[in-house]
């Protein structure tokens, strides 16, 4: 399996290489030159499988130049007792008859994150290994909250790798800044900037792809790599989880074997979802993919009239690590929808750049609403659906979580096609405490942190997880802010080098 790049598929590299290099120097995304398939008889053989083989299954349909010895290597590193409090690794609570809850944040962060960031490491270091690379491996990133804090737990103390990671000053929830600003480590730095997740993201690619600045890392020895959705290594890992949601249905009794399901996942960068419709297109008999937005629906207005336009009002929502205006993993799904067409895809892309608007073809707008519906949801529509799950079937739930029962709902609703469905839970609860209490109309009068997860704590009778607990104890150790167009120097100054 050979990987090319979005806008230029002329070029053909290994998955080590894509995972290594993180964005093709082109500006693109790598991506598989071909979907491998699952048939129904693997399905059901996956069933009765651990969620480590299972993850060994798909990943050596991916990482073909990888050793079936190297892929278990990640793959017990990562997906083990002292990561996950989930012996399953990926948790299917189930709502009621046909609704499924599949918890993806029994990691060290609390967030779907971790399924992919758990085992980047173990992919890039390897990946290096294999190519010869004799290089320190510095990894940028940019985060709306989640993939930060995930990325510093996977990265820590990893020989041979600097991770810095920029996250906007008032994106984040109290919660997961104090998860970010206390993380441990001697190769970690974290750094606000003044801006939103989107010049983040939009100056780490600049950073990326700037040439001036890659031959300066290269005089003193380092390379970039990236921990975010554009990195190959951190998509493949999340299409495990859905072949395997679908695998444990089916042995579970809930649903017979080639039963289509849909499923539903809280949107912002197009990652998960995209993870999904991989599922799909490997044969994994899913009807619909609903794309669920916060009250920034780009996505909403892409996917249903074929129009993607990010000139409109920003909103900072109870759902932040989906405040998000470009989806970077979009570029993916068009580049397989217009069948490899590199030169529209740049067009496209130009496009968005100059003007912050494009349009696609109508065959291509046809397909998006073949394989996708999508919806969103305001934030008090979102905290009513929290409210309601909590009172009709004692479940709580985070606010990304709730945004996607919300449009799930409103899905049935208008197409009445009664099928199963699987809702792509991405964060614990006690990740945004606050608007979940505020939501259960129970906030208590003291708002710190640690009285929050308290009295969720009562509400909920879940557990508190242990990774949120004892950062009660932790120094602050990163208080720093940067404007956004200081980041390269931040990066300079963090690696100590001018
Ligand atoms: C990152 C994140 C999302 C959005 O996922 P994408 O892959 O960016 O679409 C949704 N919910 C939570 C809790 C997240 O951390």
């Amino acid at each position: 399996m050979l990987y090319q790049s979005t806008r230029d598929k002329s070029l053909k590299v290994s998955a080590a290489y894509a995972v290594a290099q993180g964005i093709s120097k082109d500006g693109g995304l790598f991506i598989p030159e071909s979907i491998p398939s699952v048939s129904l008889e693997d399905i059901k053989n996956l069933g009765e499988m651990s969620y480590g083989e299972r993850a060994v299954f798909v990943f050596s349909k991916f990482f073909t130049d990888f050793s079936e010895a190297e892929i278990r290597y990640c793959v017990d590193g990562a997906y083990n007792a002292r990561n996950f409090d989930s012996e399953s690794i990926m948790e299917l609570a189930h709502l009621f008859n046909g609704r499924y809850m599949l918890e993806l944040w029994h990691g060290p962060t609390c967030a779907f994150k971790d399924m992919a960031l758990q085992i980047l490491p173990y992919f890039l270091t390897t990946s290096v290994k294999k190519l010869g690379i004799d290089k320190k491996v510095v990894i940028l990133v940019a985060t709306s909250g989640d993939t930060g804090k995930a990325a510093l737990e996977g990265f820590k103390d990893v020989p041979g790798t600097e991770i810095l990671v920029f996250y906007p000053v008032d994106g984040v929830s109290a919660m997961q800044k104090l998860q970010m600003t206390t993380q441990e480590g001697e190769n970690v730095s974290v750094c606000a900037i003044k801006g939103n997740f989107d010049d983040a993201q939009t100056g780490v690619k600049k950073i990326f792809t700037d040439p001036e600045i890659a031959k300066k890392l290269d005089e003193n020895g380092m390379m970039f790599s990236s921990a975010n959705s554009i990195n190959w290594g951190r998509l493949a890992p999340q299409i495990v989880y859905y072949v395997s949601a679908y695998a444990q249905l089916v042995q579970d009794g809930e649903i017979t074997l080639g039963e289509k399901i849909n499923i539903c996942v809280p949107t912002g960068n197009f990652g998960n979802i995209l993870a999904a419709y991989y599922a799909k297109r490997m044969g994994v008999p899913i009807n619909k993919l609903i794309c669920a937005s916060n009250s920034n629906n780009v996505l909403t207005d892409f996917i249903n009239t074929g129009i993607y336009d990010r000139n409109r009002r920003f909103y900072t929502t109870i759902s932040p690590s989906m405040d998000i205006l470009i989806s970077s993993n979009l570029e993916r799904l068009l580049y397989i929808l217009s069948d490899g067409d590199d030169e529209y895809i740049r067009k496209l892309y130009a496009e968005l750049a100059q003007t912050g608007r494009f349009e696609v073809s109508d065959g291509i707008k046809e397909q998006l609403l073949c394989d996708f519906a999508a919806g969103f949801c305001s934030d008090d529509e979102t905290k009513a659906a929290i409210k309601e799950t909590y009172d009709k079937y004692s479940y709580t739930m985070d606010t990304h979580t709730a945004v996607a029962v919300k449009v799930c709902d409103d899905y049935a609703a208008k197409t009445n096609d009664g099928l199963k469905t699987v809702i792509a839970s991405t964060a614990s609860p006690y990740k945004f405490s606050a608007s979940v209490l505020e939501a259960l109309d129970k906030l208590p009068e003291s708002t710190d942190e640690f009285s929050l997860t308290d009295a969720l704590n009562e509400a909920s009778s879940m557990p508190v997880p242990n990774a949120l607990s004892s950062l009660k104890n932790k120094e602050i150790r990163f208080k720093g802010a940067v404007d956004k167009s200081q980041m390269a120097e931040a990066v300079f100054g963090f690696l100590n080098i001018k």
